[in-house]
């Protein structure tokens, strides 16, 4: 027996984890992949305005919505030509591009 939290084995005769104390399964569940590559991520924005980029992550940190800026660490080394990608999850591209419009970023 397995504890599923932190992975334990357990002789039989045992049904919760001491540590955790949750239910220790017969068989632990195969490790999720890496999250990350399972997430779809989605471009709503690019640009070279870093204080764009600014702006528009502390409205996203209060929105509860997952970004990620592309290219955010070039564009400070390279001063224009570069520009950063704004990126969120598939399921968050709808409200991302409403704030984003609210903003006046998309028309
Ligand atoms: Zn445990």
């Amino acid at each position: 027996m397995f504890c599923p939290k932190c992975k334990s084995e357990y002789r039989d005769g045992f049904y919760k984890c001491a540590d955790c104390g949750v239910d220790l399964v017969a068989e632990i569940p195969p490790e999720p992949e890496n999250e990350v590559g399972y997430v779809d991520l989605v471009e709503v924005y690019s640009t070279y305005q870093q204080s764009d980029i600014a702006f528009i992550k502390s409205v996203f940190d209060g929105e509860g919505i997952t970004y990620f800026f592309e290219g955010e660490s070039s564009i400070m080394l390279v001063a224009g030509g570069a520009y950063a990608r704004l990126l969120v999850k598939a399921e968050e591209v709808q409200r991302a591009r409403e704030i984003l419009q609210e903003l006046g970023f998309l028309e």
